[in-house]
Formats: C-alpha cells, structure tokens, sequence
C-alpha cells in the first residue's frame, strides 16, 4: 500500500504535534510531504531533520532562520504561500492544525486540488462555510474533521447513513462551569488557562470558558452535516467521554466515545475509512463509572446565545463574530480589557454589523477586517481597566 502523503499546517502547535505522533506510531503508512509554522523555528527544524519533508511554509523571518542551517533538499516558502504546498501532487491529505483565519486560503486551495482535508480548525469554516462545502462538492473533495465533536458526528452519521433529525453536541462546560457568575468579573486569563479536560492553546481556552467556542462548533456543524442550527444542541457533559450524539427521527441516538486523546480523532481522519490501533489507552466504562450530562447555562454564559443569532442570521455575521471574539480574546489574554468584557466587544460589534447576504470570500475578509477595526477602537482606554 502506497503510504499516505500529508501535508500539516501549524505543524509546531497541539493538533500538528499530535499528527506527528500518530505518523510515529504508524511510520510505514504515513509520509510528511509539507509543513508549516509561523514562529517556533527551533521545533520546526527538528520537525524537518526528522520527517523530511520537501516543501515548508514559513513565518516572517523563517526564510533567513532556515537559509542559515545548511537544511538541503526542502523548498521553503513565505506563509502566505501555504495554499502552494497544500495542492502539491504528493499531497493526500492536508491537517489544518493552525489557529486563525489563516486556513482560510490552504482550505479553500487543496479542496481545489481535490484534496482529502481534514480541519482542526474552526475559524474558516465558521466565516466562509459556505463557501467551503460549495468547493468541495464542486471537486469532490472529501472533508473529515478533527475537531472531538465534530468527528463525532461524522463517524455517527458513516455508521448510520440516515440524515439526522438533531445533533447534541457535547460541551465540557469550560474552566468556569463550577465559579458563580458574580466571580467571573474576577477572573484572570491564568485562572481561566487551567482548563478541566482538554490542554489547548489559549484563545480556545477562553473560548471554552465563555461557551463561545461551542457556539463556533455549532456554525461548524451546520455546514459540515448541512443542518440548521435549530437542529443542533449543546449539552454540557464534564467527563469529555461522549464526544457528540446523533438523534434520528425515531428518537435513537447514536454517540461515539473515547478517551480526551486527540490522536483519535485525528489518525481517523489520517485513515478513514479504516481504523487502526493508536497505542493509546482504551476508555474504561467501568473504572468511570458515571457519565454526566447536563443543560448549558445560557445567562452565564450568553455568548453561546450570540453565535446561534448569528448562526441564524448567517451572511457576514459568523466571520464578524468570529473576528470581534479573537480581538476581544486577546486583548483580554494581554491584561487589557476584562473578562466581561470580552462578550460586551462582541456583542456591541455584532449588532453594529451591516449583513452581506451570501458573501464572497472578499465580502468575509473585508467584514473580517472591519470587525477587528470596530472591536480595537471599542476596547480604547474607556473600555481599559
Ligand atoms: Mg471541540
């Protein structure tokens, strides 16, 4: 069996590293083709004497970086060409591990190049879903999301086949699940940064505490599984066990479970539709004992309200909210506004948004940018604490 040539985007962040692991622990079936890393150029070239690609994408400063360590045989490119090693011939599958709208291009490239694409990624897809399902259904391409909830429902729906009634993607309630509301004001991004179940980098930490990131998870699934939100449900389930449920017309669910790895997901969609020992622990339903579930909190954490409106109002709205939650986020990670704050930016920028019904991909990149502009001069010093 020819092995599998893939491409990972964000090779030096969690989703990347974990990709490389499963590489390890099935080196015969997997080759690294091409990487990319915006800044941890020490990692990334460990990463390239070990798995020898032949075309990395670089940060500002990488090409200078790597032209100074006598690397032969690699062809390096600025960043902003990532779109160029996705498509290439030896390409099978592209990991989208990088955070940001920056996957929104190498998305929408390899589904042109008829690549399998499988994203971790949720900021492209919640501002151009759209766009992107329209491309891969024009070339074929096939979308197998690493995302735990969303793979979920993926492999819910490859073993059923009928369309769902409902969705119930499962929450784990973020950092803040167990702090009363009139705390919250209090808290700081360190003591949002200890989350309960899942190490992940910090903007989807503070995601995850405002429920946020379960908001873009349901934009996510109404695009990849073509449903509207109302057919989608959060529900709160602590242990991070049951990774989503599919509920059919006749009231039968059907979950998928497993232990918090990413590896799982991700070699899943490195393999599909085969499936493969992991080397990793499997789940014990015994030692667990109990799984919980429970209603998300939807006025302590009213940001999950504000991606279902604009779920429903679709257009420009995702990729504005998305935008205004990553310049809120990370004025709050730099100490600069309050954690209440961050869902008074959004919302104000939210409701100041003027809609462009089914927008171009220049329509979402200048909402993109006019949400960030709006979000900056509504955090100046009024806002500063
Ligand atoms: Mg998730």
């Amino acid at each position: 069996m020819k092995p599998c040539g893939i491409a990972i985007l964000g090779s030096t962040g969690s989703i990347g590293l974990n990709t490389l692991k499963v590489v390890d622990h099935n080196p015969q079936r997997f080759q690294v083709k091409a990487l990319s890393a915006y800044s941890n150029f020490k990692l990334l070239e460990e990463q390239i004497r070990k798995y020898k690609p032949s075309h990395v994408a670089v940060g500002p400063q990488g090409l200078d970086h790597f032209k100074s360590t006598g690397i032969k045989g690699v062809k390096f490119y600025p960043i902003g060409d990532c779109a160029q090693i996705v498509s290439l011939k030896q390409v099978d599958v592209v990991v989208l591990g990088q955070r940001g709208p920056s996957a929104l291009i190498p998305f929408l490239e390899a589904l042109r190049a008829g690549k399998t694409v499988a994203p971790a990624n949720k900021e492209a897809l919640v501002m151009a879903g759209h766009l992107i399902m329209d491309e891969a259904r024009r070339h074929k391409a096939r979308i197998i999301p690493i995302d735990s909830e969303q793979s979920a429902i993926f492999q819910c729906l490859e073993a059923q086949g009928s369309k769902p009634a409902f969705v119930h993607l499962t929450a784990s309630g973020g950092p803040l699940r167990e702090v009363r509301s009139k705390d919250f004001k209090r808290m700081r991004p360190k003591d949002i940064l200890r989350h309960p179940r899942w190490t992940m980098g910090p903007k989807i930490t503070v995601d995850s505490a405002t429920l946020m990131n379960k908001g873009f998870e349901v934009i996510e699934a109404m695009h990849l599984f073509n449903l509207s939100c109302d057919q989608i449900k959060v529900l709160v389930h602590p242990e991070s066990i049951v990774h989503s449920l599919v509920e059919f017309t006749d009231g039968s669910l059907l979950a998928q479970l497993g232990i918090t790895d990413m590896r799982l997901p991700i070699q899943y969609a490195l393999t599909y539709p085969e499936r493969l020992p992991t080397g990793l622990k499997p789940l014990d339903l015994v030692q667990l004992g109990k799984l919980t579930f429970e209603a998300p909190d939807l006025k302590r954490f009213p940001s999950l309200t504000l991606a279902y409106d604009a779920a429903r109002q679709a257009g420009t709205l995702p990729a504005v909210l998305n935008a205004a939650d990553e310049e809120a986020v990370e004025a709050f990670l730099k100490g600069r506004i309050g954690f209440l704050s961050i869902y008074k930016v959004v919302e104000k920028v939210v409701l100041h948004h003027t809609i462009v019904k089914n927008p171009s991909l220049q329509d979402i990149l200048l909402a993109d940018e006019w949400a960030r502009i709006e979000a900056r001069q509504l955090m100046e010093p009024r806002l500063r604490r």
